[in-house]
């Protein structure tokens, strides 16, 4: 994927490259698993674009969610993220900690099987994020259990 393929996609979907649009997709591409805020975004767009204003970022971000090339990511009680929405993924998230972990749409596909063999339910899970406790806190707390 390069800055060129999503310019395409965004000429396929009948929307102008423009500037802003183009360096929102730059950064995110840059960015790869990271999902940054519109404040962030903004923050990297500014220094190579300083015409490029914070109330850009936002009205580019609603349109390229809109189009369908970026998705908007939400974690618990932070500020709305936003990543490519080529980059299909879904996240376990550490209850205690915080600490993500990106995971393949893979890992699901026998949970989907399952749901449509007894459910008849076609899942179509988008991003989603699965609630746990990481490596490290699992550790800590299966050595607190037995002390
Ligand atoms: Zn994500
Ligand atoms: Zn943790």
């Amino acid at each position: 994927m390069t800055i060129d393929d999503l310019v395409e996609q965004l000429r396929d979907r009948g929307q102008r490259a423009t500037t802003a649009r183009r360096a929102v997709l730059a950064e995110l591409l840059d960015a790869g698993d990271t999902h940054l805020t519109a404040d962030e975004l903004a923050r990297r767009i500014h220094a190579h674009h300083p015409a490029i204003h914070l109330s850009t970022v936002y009205r580019t971000l609603d349109s390229l969610t809109t189009a369908g090339l970026i998705a908007v990511a939400r974690f618990a009680d932070q500020p709305v993220t936003y990543h490519l929405a080529t980059e299909v993924h879904h996240h376990a998230v550490c209850a205690r900690c915080g600490a993500t972990i990106s995971f393949s749409p893979r890992v699901l596909e026998p949970v989907a099987r399952r749901l449509e063999r007894d459910y008849g339910f076609r899942a179509d899970p988008q991003h989603l994020t699965i609630q746990g406790l990481c490596a490290d806190c699992s550790a800590r707390s299966g050595q607190s259990r037995g002390s």
